[in-house]
């Protein structure tokens, strides 16, 4: 009933209009923090401030574990896919891990030094916003080679180069420079512009893929923390923004992160769920013409293993099967059901004289002959080299006997014209036989055609033995 209901195709203007909705949406989210940074910057009492050590330190060392469990992730990923922009992630996760917790870690000396407590904040953010620019540029880029993944040649010298900026860091607070304002700022800012080239590059390279979708609002909110750190003070409400901030993406980017791990591994093999739904019609519609195509090759393999090449009259094994269903029927109905069994006399002269062609000819000719004397629910079967078989349900001896003898006489007085010259005569000898009156079992029945079969020869062939 479905197929004659009107099929509402959404037209084009309302695709561009969701389309167009759904982009306006992925930006608006993008920018949402923007309005709480705007809010706070405008409405803020700058005397607020919220210094609690121990949930800084309890914020952070679950932002540490947090950072390694993801960098663990697609480090997994990495292995499996060797994507370069995963390797590049991974590289920022553990930049971030490593060069963060430290801020963490020197929460008490923000008393004593503030900068050696600040710094770190910047310069993990920082570090990781450049690796993230470098993973993007290379998006879709070939994978590397499954030796290359897993050295760790490469890896110990990231992790020394995280470690080393550690105690940069360290040195610049101690350093007379390090409450300069271009120090942080640059950071910062660096961090700021690393992230709003990165989410530039992918609008200009319009990546959409899902989880490329998930990157670019992750990094823009990273973007959006480092304007937030840049207008915040230590402990006030803007700086724990920031932070919270910072957390919102990086738990959107580790969603994709696990996404990808327990799909594809990879990022830029992830579809929408519109190319998902595209490719699953598509292999359906495959599916479909395949089943079919093996529904008819299997229909063709049943023909062919029923019936007999040479003269396309059901083998030996098919007529069996088919005796046996016709008795069942018989026994349940009680209608008569005949048999003929027939063999072409002197066949063998035939082949002698004129060729083993002609003789396949002429069984092909007796084959055609033959249908045509039946009805449509009778059946022939070609039992041997030039042995047949014909099963008659709805047919009493008699009836068996009279179509035994049509077909016989039609047989003697057709001359075959199988394309050589003269044209061939043959004769058959018939036997006949009903099932019930001759015998209750396949076998008797069998036998008894073929007895009379056999006195039909021994009688002088061309004829037609019922009893
Ligand atoms: P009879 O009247 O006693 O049946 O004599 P016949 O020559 O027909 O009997 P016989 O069983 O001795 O020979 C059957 C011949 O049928 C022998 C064989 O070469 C031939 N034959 C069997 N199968 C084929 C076939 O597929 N093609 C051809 N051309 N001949 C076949
Ligand atoms: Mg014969
Ligand atoms: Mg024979």
């Amino acid at each position: 009933m479905n197929a004659h209901l009107p099929v509402h195709e959404p037209t084009n203007a309302l695709r561009l209009v969701t389309q167009a909705y759904m982009s306006l949406l992925l930006i608006a989210f993008a920018l949402m923090p923007a309005q709480f940074i705007a809010y706070l910057y405008f409405q803020q009492d700058p005397t607020l401030k919220f210094e609690n050590h121990l949930f800084h330190e309890l914020a952070i060392a679950v932002a540490t574990l947090e950072g390694l469990f993801v960098t663990y992730v697609t480090w997994r990923c990495y292995q499996s896919s060797g994507e370069p922009l995963l390797r590049w992630l991974t590289v920022g996760f553990l930049g971030f891990v490593l060069v963060y917790s430290p801020h963490g870690a020197f929460t008490e000396m923000a008393h004593r030094n503030i900068w050696l407590f600040l710094l770190y904040g910047p310069a993990s953010r920082l570090a990781m916003s450049i690796l993230l620019f470098v993973g993007l540029l290379s998006y879709n880029q070939p994978s590397d080679e499954v030796e290359r993944r897993s050295v760790p040649r490469a890896w110990l010298i990231w992790i020394g180069l995280f470690l080393t900026m550690d105690i940069a860091v360290a040195l610049i607070a101690y350093s007379p420079y390090a409450g300069h304002p271009a120090i942080r700022l640059s950071m910062e800012g660096g961090a700021l512009v690393f992230s709003a080239l990165n989410v530039t590059a992918m609008l200009i390279r319009r990546l959409h893929s899902p989880l490329m979708v998930i990157f670019g609002i992750s990094v823009a909110w990273f973007g959006l923390s480092s304007l937030a750190f840049i207008l915040a003070a230590p402990w006030n409400h803007m700086w724990w923004l920031a932070h919270a901030i910072f957390a919102g993406g990086f738990f959107l980017l580790s969603y994709g992160v696990v996404q990808a791990f327990r799909t594809t591994q990879s990022f830029s093999t992830i579809y929408s769920q519109e190319e998902m739904m595209a490719r699953l019609a598509e292999s359906m519609g495959e599916t479909k013409r395949a089943l079919q195509q093996l529904q008819l090759s299997n229909q063709r393999l049943e023909r062919l293993a029923a019936t007999d090449p040479l003269t396309g009259a059901g083998n030996r094994r098919h007529f069996i099967e088919h005796i046996s269903a016709e008795i069942a029927r018989a026994k349940r109905s009680g209608a008569p059901l005949s048999l003929l069994s027939i063999d072409l006399d002197h066949f063998k002269d035939i082949n002698d004289s004129r060729g083993h062609s002609v003789g396949d000819e002429v069984l092909r000719a007796f084959v055609r002959t033959c249908l045509e004397a039946i009805r449509p629910y009778d059946s022939v079967a070609r039992v041997g080299g030039e042995e047949f078989m014909v099963l008659l349900p709805r047919a009493t001896l008699d009836t068996a006997c009279a179509v035994a003898e049509r077909l016989r006489s039609t047989i003697e007085r057709t001359a075959f014209d199988v394309g050589a010259h003269p044209s061939v005569g043959v004769t058959i000898s018939v036997g006949v036989s009903e099932f019930g009156a001759d015998g209750d079992t396949l076998d008797e029945f069998l036998t008894v055609a073929d007895h009379r079969l056999y006195r039909a020869k021994s009688g002088g062939r061309n004829r037609v033995i019922v009893a």
